[in-house]
């Protein structure tokens, strides 16, 4: 009898056990649905995201007739924080440039303005020469772009303003025509050293994601 009990006390054991293994199953598998709802959310944002990029036709519009641009430089701010404003009154006030801002346009990196906002500056409503590199003769055919943040003594620009720079330096060059070899870094103006936009811009990365975007349009035309 003792040894019956014993047996079967060690069934209801095993089945105790069974069954508290399935509740762990079970409520580790409740546990982890909410993960996974969180992580796919986050991403349709991310998507969501680029899809609310600005239409870039109704941000470039002009004022007057267009210039014939050749170039286009990719600048960082060389500070943390900062916008298209701050930026035009350091340039108006402080260095006394007649027409303030020296880019075109000023990728926010959320300090002062969104992170990947695109400001776009008088210079480009108006089609003024830019003030951004020390070539004059690169000025005039050269649409400057800067992304606000230190990329030499900080960090990389954020995912945002990556995509918007992506997004506009593309919108940009198809326009006017600019050939993949015209999409410069400031540094690579020969006149005076510098940094900009800093050995954290991910220029290679740039001109990569240029070429996948110009092959897939291309392959789609030809279908
Ligand atoms: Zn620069």
């Amino acid at each position: 009898m003792y040894f019956l009990n014993k047996n079967i006390n060690k069934h209801e054991g095993i089945i105790r056990c069974l069954s508290l293994t399935m509740i762990v199953i079970a409520s580790g598998l409740f546990i982890s649905i909410p993960f996974f709802k969180s992580a796919k959310v986050e991403k349709l944002n991310r998507h969501e995201s680029t899809l609310c990029m600005p239409n870039l036709d109704q941000l470039c519009r002009l004022d007057v007739k267009e210039r014939p641009w050749e170039y286009i430089v990719i600048h960082h701010s060389a500070t943390a924080k900062g916008n298209a404003a701050r930026f035009d009154y350091y340039h108006k006030k402080m260095k006394g440039w007649e027409y303030g801002l020296a880019y075109h346009f000023v990728v926010g990196n959320g300090s002062f303005s969104g992170d990947g906002e695109i400001e776009v500056g008088n210079r480009w409503k108006q089609q003024i020469h830019g003030a951004h590199t020390a070539n004059m003769n690169c000025n005039r055919v050269a649409i400057g772009i800067c992304l606000v943040g230190d990329f030499e003594n900080g960090g990389a620009p954020t995912e945002n303003q990556f995509e918007s720079v992506v997004s506009l330096v593309q919108y940009l060059s198809r326009k006017y025509n600019i050939p993949s070899s015209n999409i410069l870094e400031h540094k690579d103006i020969h006149q005076k050293a510098t940094a900009c936009p800093g050995k954290n811009f991910p220029f290679a990365e740039l001109k990569t994601r240029l070429l996948q975007i110009a092959s897939k349009s291309s392959n789609h035309k030809e279908l």
